[in-house]
Formats: structure tokens, C-alpha cells, sequence
């Protein structure tokens, strides 16, 4: 009998499916879009079953109006991949699916590549390349790429090329475009470019011999220092996937993803590569998501969300960076890319290499334990040379924004020998409040429970929490006084110092406000190779991924608030951080220096890491998570939960503690701490609280929340607040 009912998951916050007819003239089908009328609203939705029966009155149930797929919009694996992640997150079916679909499809475009332009060299153009291009660096760029064969405009566009570089290179006659058809492309096993490829070292080799030989699924952390080869490491393992045919996804970590990274990828392989992150616009999101399933993609190397991406034929996966904290989506759908792709990789039945310097404490128990294979690499590769880590006491010592004396005299040292200096402060701009100095008013945000940065080069207070700002306050609200003291250092504050410290030298720095221009990062990275500026100033932004080889002196600032911080994975992400900055220095021939200003010298985290390095520490971390029952020991799940008035929300909270406790699995080892106010306590006005649950086994976590889930929802107070579950959260705040 054919079936006349479809199960619709659509994009609506209410965790159910809803039935709608099939009119004989439609034939949808499981994974497709559908177009139906949900109250007055045209939506579009996923058909998840094809039945026929109801327990809706016939006439109640409005017929599909129109099937927009006729397939299914993904392969099996990752459609099923997806019914697990809203499992496992416990988030509504509709929801997920639109959360993995590039926003075009989300809305009901057509699911088909559109003819893109191609262009190839021409004779004359060939005959050019001989000549050379002399200072038209960017045209020599396009000729070189399209030296090994024609390309699609998206491929080159998306290397940092201009179309109007394109257009310029065809009025020359240099090269030419010819409008093609969508075509799945054969790569061959001609795909490598030898020239510049490195001599592996023997752990190299030992790790890429190690992942060979199996088959099928597998889970590998790969733990090397870094500079150590890992990129290296990726691109061997890469080459047989593409030899086969098959593909290969890199997931790259938010900033990771550089023009280095993709060229590096690009130079080595003769394949088409779709880069995907969040700056794309709606077309290229769509071209590459769909390229890469038609098989017109060797390569998909992206940040967090191409994980969804369809393929033909995935070969392998690599995570980079796998403890970055990007991984981890802080809203709607909180999955982590990291963990999703390790049951991808199990439900396609292919490899999967988590690479880092620092990896995640639960990611190296795994691996310690046997549940992943442990890969190692601890020797940089090349000519690189180890750092020299230092802690300098700064306690009782003058500090010039955040400087200590003899952190100047280091930098000047390293100045005078015509280097460069890194110095990391995770704080942008000019102090983090203002105070007043007659009555110690501190001038706060009015919608959250945060107190306003100060920003001196726009006159502005700002709140770091809900992008409020205003001019800067000129007098004390309480007193009138008009007295104000700047607190605490930024790193504009640092830059106006340095500055006046070393007049002779050039400072640059870089955080999210000095970065707010496309290509202004690009810019300034690369002034700062040029050798431009000599003193490099930054947050986070700057201790990722980027490549300084003339920096020899990096200098961390202020970290010791994270050794004392509730979060209690505070101490492993300073850690990481630390390994992360501190490998910025000295990566070419140049030997490298550290040094890390505290006023906790004697702390036996600090100590660990800086003599016996990040694996030692994180050792002895995992053994205070255990004894402390913390994961990944532990599964933790929290409850999040705002409203505008404080007692909704604690009151919702209490009552679905009553819930999971009344729950009969909950005396196996489960545990609530809560409610309470969020360490953010009031955000864009509205009132934050928190429930964390804690359970011995993932199982019985799972188990307690998918029983309990209705219940909950069905509170009558569930509908004053907004909640949310956050399975293994990240960050508590
Ligand atoms: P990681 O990804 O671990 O930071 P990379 O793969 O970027 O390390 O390697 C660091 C540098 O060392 C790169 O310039 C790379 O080309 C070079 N390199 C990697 N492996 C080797 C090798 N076996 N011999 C020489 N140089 C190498
Ligand atoms: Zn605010
Ligand atoms: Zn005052």
C-alpha cells in the first residue's frame, strides 16, 4: 500500500514530529524537504517517516503542499548521524536538522549546483608564465594555480583572489572562462605536487604507518608538540584516501583557519578543496555543501558546523586542534564538533585523527586508557628548537601596565638584537572598569551583572556581555566626583605604554577591535612577518595557529586569575593556552624564550607545566578530576535557564529538580547542584540560573533526561523562562 501519511520534523521549538497527507500526486521521501502549513506559517520541513496511519483525526491533518526534494538531502550515515545528535543532545529533530543545512536550503532553495565558470590558461598565457609577472604578485598567484589545470571561480576566489584580478588577467588574454555544467570530477592518483615535500622523521613515519595499517573505524589521538609535523602527518594520510578516490573532511578550529593552513593543503595536492567557515555568504555555503557531496570536492577543510557536510565518499576525518574550544557550539543545538565526529567517523566506518599539542583531558584519557590509539610526536620537526620557559615572581614588584621590570629589560634585550617580542594579555581594551577614586562607584552595565570596559581610542564604555556601550563617562553616578580611575589593564592600555617604554620600536596589536575589518588580520599577520612591527600585542587571536619565526621572547602577562577560577576546567585551558602561546617563539633557527609573570610562583600547576611540560600536567590533572569526581570521570549535564524576574527561574529550576530526582534511575550515582544564579548572573536583562546534574555513567544521564525531558517541558513555568539542556557543557558561565 502506498503510504498516504509523512511524519514531518519541523523547524518549531516543541521536541515532536507532526503528521501531514500525501496527495496521491506527491511522493516524498525519508531525509527530503517538504513544504506544509504549520498554523498560518509556510514551513519547510524533513519527512522522518512515511506511514499510514494517524492517531490525528484524518480531517484534521492538512495535506503536504509541496515536495521540494525527491530525494534524500543526505547520505544514510549522516541523516542517521543527525537523528543521534538530537538524541544525544537531546534537542528537537526539526531543530537539528535545520542547525546541519546551509541557510538556503534551510529555507526551501533548490538542492542543485548551478553552472559555475571555469577558467584555464590560455597559449598566450602559458608563453606569459615563462616570462614571469615581476611585481604582480597577486596575478602570478592565479597563473600558478591554474598552471596545473582549469578551475572553478569559486576555488579561486576563495584563496584571497579578487574577481576583478580574474577579469584583469582575461583582458590580458592570459586566461579565459568557459561556463560548465556541474560534473562529478575523477581525481586520479596523480594527485600529489612532490616538490617541496619534507623527509618524514621516524615517529612520523611510525604514526602514518600506525593508521595505514587498519581498516575501518578507528580513533587516534595524535599528540605532538608543537611545530612537530602533525600538518605534515594529516597530508600523508590524506594522500591514499584521495588515491582511492575517496575524500577527506579537516576540521580546523575558528581562528585555525588562515590562508596558510588552505594553501598548505592546495600546494600539495592536485584535487579541488571547499574551504567552509562562517564568513562565507549563502551561496558559497550551499556551493561547497553540495560540491562536496557530488563529489566535485577532494578535500573539505572547515570550522565547526562543516562537520554536516554530505560527502560521496568520506575517506577520512581530522580534527585539528581537537581541544580548541570553538569545537564546542555555546547556543541553540550545544554539540561538539569534536565528539560528533568521532561517531561520524563510527557510523561511516572510517578513521578519525584528533591532532593537538595540548589535547583535551578527555581526549587524552581516552587515549590513555586504550579507547583511542595514542600517536606521538615530541620532537620539532626540521630545525626548530625547544623553548626556554621561565616564571618570574612579580610579586611586591612594580608593574607599568601590567609590566614588570624585568620583563622590560628581557624585551629590551631581545629588541636590541633585532627580534621580535609577543606579549599576550587574554583582555581587549583599555581597562576592564572605571572606577570612581572618592567613593568606589564602578560604573556597571545596566542589562547585565558585569561592570563596563573602558575603550580609549573610541571614547567609549562597553559591555563585553551584551555589546552595550555608551560615551565615557566623565563623573561618578553616586558622588558627582569627577574623579575616575581607570582598573586593571587592557591591551590598549598596554599599547599606549609600550609605546612611551620603547619609542623606537613598532607595537601592533591584535584582538577583536583592532581586527574588526575584513582582511585586517590577514594584514596585519602579515606586515608582522614582513618584519614591520617589532612588539606584537594580543589576545587569544594571536596564540593560535599563526607562524612567527622571528619572535624569540613571548611574554604572558596577568593568567594567574585562572588558577583560582570555579571553573574547573579553568586550569587545563590555561594550561593550553600557555603550550599554545608559548609555541609562537622560536620557530626557525632562532632559540626561544617564555617567560610567564605570576604572583603564584610556588603553584604546583604552574610548575609541572613549565619544567616537565603540558602531558605531565595534564596527568596530574586527570588525577584531581577523578578524585574529585569531575569528568571525564563524570557526565555532567546542565540546566540553563533565564527569564526577567530572578524568582521564575529559580523556582522552574527547583521544580525540575524535583523531576530528576523522583526519577527512579536517579539513586544510581546521579547528583544536583542547584539552582543556582549563573556566574553571569543578569545578561541583556535577563535573570540566569543554573541546575547541574551529574551522573557516574553516560547511560544513566541519557536515560534520567529522555524520560524526564516532557515532564519538565510540560511545567506551567516552563513557559515564563527560556531553557535549555547543555549536555557535557564546556563552559559554565
Ligand atoms: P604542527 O602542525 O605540528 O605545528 P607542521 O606540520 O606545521 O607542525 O610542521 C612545522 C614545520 O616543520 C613546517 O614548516 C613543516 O613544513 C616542517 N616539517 C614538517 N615535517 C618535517 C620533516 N619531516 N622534515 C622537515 N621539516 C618538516
Ligand atoms: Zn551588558
Ligand atoms: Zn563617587
Amino acid at each position: 500500500m502506498q503510504p498516504n501519511i509523512a511524519l514531518v520534523a519541523l523547524p518549531v521549538p516543541l521536541d515532536r514530529e507532526f503528521d501531514y497527507q500525501i496527495p496521491d500526486y506527491l511522493s516524498p521521501s525519508i531525509g527530503g524537504r517538504v513544504l506544509v502549513l504549520f498554523g498560518r506559517q509556510k514551513l519547510v520541513g524533513i519527512v522522518t517517516e512515511l506511514k499510514n496511519h494517524s492517531d490525528v483525526p484524518v480531517d484534521k491533518i492538512k495535506p503536504i503542499i509541496e515536495v521540494i526534494d525527491e530525494k534524500s538531502l543526505w547520505p544514510e550515515s549522516l541523516y542517521n548521524l543527525l537523528l543521534w545528535c538530537s538524541r544525544f543532545y537531546q534537542y528537537p529533530l526539526g531543530d537539528t536538522f535545520s542547525n546541519a543545512l546551509p541557510g538556503a536550503l534551510r529555507k526551501g532553495k533548490e538542492a542543485k549546483l548551478s553552472a559555475s565558470i571555469e577558467w584555464r590558461l590560455t597559449t598566450q598565457g602559458r608563453e606569459q608564465l615563462a616570462i614571469g609577472f615581476g611585481r604582480a604578485v597577486k596575478q602570478a598567484k592565479v597563473m600558478h594555480m591554474l598552471e596545473r589545470g582549469s578551475l572553478v571561480q569559486h576555488d579561486i576566489t576563495t584563496q584571497d583572489v579578487s574577481t576583478s584580478v580574474l577579469n584583469n588577467l582575461a583582458q590580458k588574454g592570459w586566461i579565459e572562462s568557459v561556463v560548465t555544467q556541474p560534473h562529478p570530477i575523477k581525481w586520479g592518483s596523480d594527485i600529489e605536487a612532490v616538490a617541496d615535500k619534507p623527509q618524514l622523521n621516524t615517529e612520523q613515519a611510525i604514526a602514518i604507518a600506525s593508521v595505514n595499517n587498519n581498516h575501518g573505524y578507528h580513533c587516534y589521538l595524535l599528540e605532538g608538540i608543537t611545530g612537530s609535523g602533525k600538518t605534515e602527518v594529516y597530508l600523508n594520510l590524506i594522500k591514499p584516501v584521495l588515491e582511492q578516490g575517496k575524500q577527506a573532511l579537516v576540521l580546523v578550529p575558528e581562528i585555525g583557519l588562515t590562508p596558510q593552513t588552505i594553501s598548505r593543503f592546495r600546494n600539495r595536492f592536485n584535487v579541488p578543496i571547499m574551504v567552509i567557515h562562517s564568513g562565507l555568504n549563502e551561496t558559497e555555503r550551499v556551493t561547497a555543501w553540495l560540491s562536496a557531496y557530488e563529489s566535485r570536492a577532494g578535500i573539505v577543510i572547515g570550522t565547526r558546523s562543516a562537520l554536516f557536510t554530505p560527502f560521496d565518499a568520506l575517506g577520512i576525518i581530522i580534527v585539528d586542534e581537537e581541544h580548541d574550544a570553538s569545537y564546542k557550539q555555546q547556543d541553540s543545538l550545544r554539540y561538539h564538533a569534536r565528539d560528533v565526529a568521532i561517531m561520524r567517523a563510527n557510523i561511516e566506518n572510517i578513521p578519525i585523527v584528533l591532532g593537538s599539542a595540548t589535547p583535551a583531558l578527555e581526549t587524552l584519557n581516552n587515549a590513555l586508557t586504550g579507547k583511542y590509539h595514542h600517536l606521538t610526536l615530541s620532537v620539532r620537526a626540521g630545525n626548530a628548537l625547544p623553548t626556554t620557559n621561565k616564571l618570574l615572581d612579580v610579586r611586591g614588584l612594580f608593574l607599568e601596565s601590567g609590566l614588570s621590570a624585568p620583563l622590560i629589560a628581557e624585551m629590551r634585550k631581545h629588541l636590541e638584537l633585532g627580534n621580535q617580542v609577543l606579549l599576550f594579555l587574554n583582555r581587549r581594551g583599555f581597562s576592564p572598569a572605571l572606577m570612581c577614586h572618592e567613593c568606589g562607584w564602578i560604573a556597571e552595565c545596566k542589562r547585565c551583572d558585569a561592570y563596563y570596559t573602558y575603550h580609549h581610542y573610541t571614547r567609549e564604555v562597553r559591555c563585553h556581555h551584551c555589546g552595550s556601550q555608551q560615551p565615557v563617562i566623565h563623573q561618578c553616578q553616586s558622588c558627582q566626583s569627577s574623579h575616575l580611575l581607570t582598573v586593571g589593564v587592557g591591551t590598549e592600555q598596554l599599547e599606549c605604554q609600550l609605546s612611551e617604554l620603547f619609542p623606537d620600536y613598532k607595537s601592533i596589536r591584535i584582538d577583536r577591535d583592532s581586527t574588526r575589518k575584513k582582511g585586517s588580520l590577514e594584514d596585519a599577520l602579515d606586515a608582522i612577518r614582513n618584519g614591520e612591527y617589532q612588539i606584537l600585542i594580543g589576545t587569544q587571536m594571536l596564540a593560535k595557529g599563526h607562524h612567527f619565526p622571528n619572535v624569540t621572547l613571548v611574554g604572558l602577562l596577568d593568567v594567574d586569575g585562572s588558577l583560582y577560577s570555579s571553573d574547573f576546567r579553568a586550569s587545563e585551558r590555561l594550561a593550553q593556552l600557555f603550550i599554545q602561546v608559548s609555541g609562537r617563539a622560536g620557530r626557525a633557527s632562532k632559540p626561544g624564550e617564555v617567560v610567564l609573570q605570576t604572583h603564584h610562583p610556588e603553584h604546583r600547576l604552574l610548575k609541572t607545566l613549565l619544567v616537565d611540560g603540558y602531558h605531565h600536567f595534564a596527568k596530574e590533572a586527570l588525577i584531581e578530576r577523578k578524585n574529585a569526581h569531575l569528568p571525564p570521570f563524570t557526565f555532567l549535564t546542565l540546566v540553563r535557564a533565564e527569564a526577567n524576574r530572578s524568582d521564575w527561574v529559580e523556582e522552574f529550576l527547583r521544580q525540575v529538580r524535583h523531576i530528576l530526582e523522583a526519577h527512579h534511575f536517579f539513586n544510581v550515582g546521579c547528583q544536583i547542584l542547584g539552582p543556582t544564579p549563573a556566574p553571569l548572573a543578569k545578561k541583556a536583562g535577563k535573570y540566569r540560573w543554573h541546575l547541574l546534574v551529574q551522573a557516574q555513567k553516560r547511560s544513566i544521564m541519557q536515560q534520567l533526561l529522555r524520560d524526564t525531558k516532557e515532564a519538565i517541558a510540560s511545567l506551567p513555568m516552563a513557559k515564563r523562562v527560556r531553557w535549555g539542556l547543555d549536555i557535557e557543557p564546556h563552559d559554565i558561565s
